[in-house]
């Protein structure tokens, strides 16, 4: 266990936000994070930083979450029951498991941050999302102290959204994730990673195939975080409901796509067309290539970052009726 007190949190989020944090706790197990805990019931959790806000000053205790370990069992065929630690890199599981043979998570290749946040927000690429590889999750539950495993169906899996992040906020910390994945067909359908396929010559691709294309398109469209300080889509794409869509469509032509009973528009075409491609203001701007992204020009605090993202989301509403929502999660207080 490492502990830092006044600990700066600049390299520890992906944005390069300046920020400090009171205490910081590194935990490389269960034990640790359970006693961690009991100490400071209400410590904030992290991750890899790389879809968080942090604000200038984080108080009490922050606990990065380093449990490691990917065991593998085979559960039938070619299909895997894979336990993986919360600490562990996405990316390096993704990898792990190609490397092994193993399919079915080739769509969320090169997906920044760790295992343990991965549930969070239900991470999802490319066509394909985390949740219903999920069989369980492992958990610390903050309302009894105890260890609990979660069923898939209690996580309560939609697009980007989950238990963890909407319905109970910070009650659980995920210590393992419990994974089946193998048996799925390859999916090549979405239009970019099909092109891109295309272009590399792959006409009946397998799963490495697939994790290229998806590493091509993302190194093309996304800035590295390591060059550029950002999270991802800053916003979420909108699901309205049939009514809106078409009211929304009265005003823009967009195309839908159903989600769950609703319709989900993209918010990059609603930002892109209000014309806020390549802004800047000060330290933040929107990355010229894909609308979605903030980014941090140098120096940016938490503020910055939030003032240019409320006036999109002011003069998105004001232009198309539409309040989009934003994805990362602020840590701290302003
Ligand atoms: C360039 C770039 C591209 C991205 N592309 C995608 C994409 O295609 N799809 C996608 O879904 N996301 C994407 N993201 C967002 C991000 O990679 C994911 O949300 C990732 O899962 C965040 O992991 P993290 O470890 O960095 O979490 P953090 O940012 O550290 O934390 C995020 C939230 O999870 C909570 N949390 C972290 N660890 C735990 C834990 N063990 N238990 C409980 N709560 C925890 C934190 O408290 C926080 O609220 C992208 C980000 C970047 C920078």
């Amino acid at each position: 266990m490492r502990r830092t007190t006044n600990a700066c949190l600049i390299r520890a989020n992906s944005f390069g936000l300046k920020s400090t944090a009171e205490e910081l706790i590194e935990v490389s197990s269960v034990e640790e994070l359970m006693g961690s805990l009991a100490e400071s019931p209400s410590a904030t959790i992290l991750g890899e930083g790389s879809n968080v806000v942090l604000h200038r000053h984080i108080r009490g205790r922050v606990i990065r979450v380093r449990i490691r370990g990917i065991s593998l069992t085979r559960a039938n065929g070619n299909v895997y029951r894979v336990r993986v630690g919360a600490g562990e890199r996405w990316n390096d599981l993704v990898r792990c498991l190609l490397g092994r043979g193993i399919r079915g998570l080739e769509n969320l290749s090169l997906i920044p941050g760790s295992v343990g946040a991965a549930p969070y927000q239900n991470i999802g690429a490319y066509g394909r999302e985390l949740g219903p590889m999920v069989e369980s999750v492992e958990v610390v539950d903050r309302f009894t102290m105890a260890l609990r495993t979660l069923s898939a169906g209690e996580c309560e899996f939609r697009y980007r959204d989950s238990v963890f992040k909407t319905d109970a906020p910070g009650r659980y910390v995920i210590t393992h994730v419990n994974i089946v994945t193998g048996g799925q067909a390859i999916d090549s359908s979405y239009p970019d990673i099909d092109a891109e396929l295309g272009r590399l010559g792959y006409d009946r691709p397998n799963p490495t195939h697939v994790a290229n294309a998806v590493i091509r398109v993302r190194r093309r469209k996304l800035p590295d975080p390591r060059l550029i300080g950002n999270v991802g889509s800053f916003f979420r794409n909108p699901l309205l409901s049939m009514k809106d869509f078409e009211q929304l469509r009265g005003k823009i032509d967009v195309q839908g796509f159903e989600e769950g009973g609703l319709v989900k528009v993209s918010a990059a075409r609603l930002i892109d067309e209000a014309g806020w491609k390549g802004f800047q203001d000060g330290a933040v701007a929107v990355w010229y290539r894909q609308p979605l992204v903030l980014i941090n020009t140098g120096g940016a605090t938490a503020s910055d970052v939030l003032g240019l993202a409320e006036r999109i989301l002011d003069d998105v509403q004001r232009r198309y009726g539409v309040r989009l929502e934003q994805e990362p999660i602020e840590l701290g207080r302003p």
